[in-house]
């Protein structure tokens, strides 16, 4: 497993990005290429590559992900309206950096199926 990445270091704030929640587990920020009018990250501190890497010790995490994805949807205002939340894994899932991160995808409607 790597111990460093890119989402790692924007989690230490080594590397800058608008940080809109941040506890001891979880980090979230604004995707600096936004696919939506809201669309976040929400990574966990702890470097996981990708989804096939989390185990079940990490099944606590995983949900700390997702709803820490659920607050902050709620926060900015588009829970009731709705998001998609997206986690991408590998090449072919699309996935361009090695940190696992739950995309929250929002503040327009969302078309089916995905590219
Ligand atoms: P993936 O393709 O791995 O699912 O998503 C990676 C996301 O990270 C992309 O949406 C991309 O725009 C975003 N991203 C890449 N580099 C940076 C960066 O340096 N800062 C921020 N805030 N987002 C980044």
């Amino acid at each position: 497993m790597p111990t460093d990445t890119l989402f790692a270091k924007i989690a230490r704030r080594e590397v800058p990005a608008q940080i809109v929640y941040q506890d001891e587990v979880v980090t979230a920020f604004h995707d600096i290429n936004p696919v939506a009018p809201t669309h976040i990250l929400i990574i966990p501190n702890k470097v996981i590559p990708t989804m096939n890497d989390a185990t079940d010790d990490d099944a606590a995490l995983l949900g700390r992900l997702m709803l820490t994805a659920q607050k902050i949807a709620k926060q900015v205002g588009i829970a009731e309206g709705g998001y998609r939340l997206v986690v991408n894994c590998n090449p072919d899932g699309g996935q361009s950096v090695y940190h696992l991160h739950v995309h929250l995808l929002g503040g327009r409607k969302m078309t089916w199926p995905p590219g």
